[in-house]
C-alpha cells in the first residue's frame, strides 16, 4: 500500500489523531500552516474531489460537519476558519488521498495565493 494517508489510516505511519469513526479519520497536519491545521480524510481511498460519486455525498457532508465540530472544540468557530479541498496540480494537491484542510487560529488572506 503506497498511499500515505491509507497508511496513516491503517496505523502503519503515526499521526496525531484528532477524531476517528468508522468512515473518517482526522489528524494534525505535519506542517501546520495555522495554529489549528487538521486534515479530515475518508478511511476509504478516494484520490481527488474529481473522483467523488453521488453515493459519497453523505460522506463529504460528514467530513465538512466534522471540520465544524473540531473548529468548535478548538474554540475557533466564532472567530472563523477555512476549509479547503485542493484538487490536482493548480491547487497544489500533493497527497492524492482526499483530504479536507481545517485551518484556523489566525486571520487568512483572500484570495489564496
Ligand atoms: P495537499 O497539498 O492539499 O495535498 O495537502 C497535503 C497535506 O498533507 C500537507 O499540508 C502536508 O503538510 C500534509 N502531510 C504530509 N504528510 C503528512 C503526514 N505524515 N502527517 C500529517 N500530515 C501530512
Ligand atoms: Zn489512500
Amino acid at each position: 500500500m503506497s498511499c500515505l494517508f491509507c497508511r496513516i489510516v491503517a496505523g502503519e505511519i503515526p499521526a496525531a489523531k484528532v477524531y476517528e469513526d468508522e468512515e473518517i479519520l482526522a489528524f494534525s497536519d505535519i506542517k501546520p500552516e495555522a495554529p489549528l491545521h487538521v486534515l479530515i480524510v475518508p478511511k476509504r481511498h478516494i484520490s481527488t474531489v474529481n473522483d467523488l460519486a453521488e453515493s459519497d455525498d453523505r460522506l463529504v457532508g460528514a467530513m465538512i460537519r466534522r471540520a465544524a465540530a473540531i473548529a468548535a472544540e478548538r474554540g475557533v468557530d466564532a472567530s472563523g476558519y477555512r476549509t479547503v479541498f485542493n484538487c490536482n496540480s493548480h491547487a497544489g494537491q500533493t497527497v492524492f488521498h482526499l483530504h479536507l484542510h481545517l485551518l484556523g487560529g489566525r486571520t487568512m488572506a483572500w484570495p489564496p495565493g
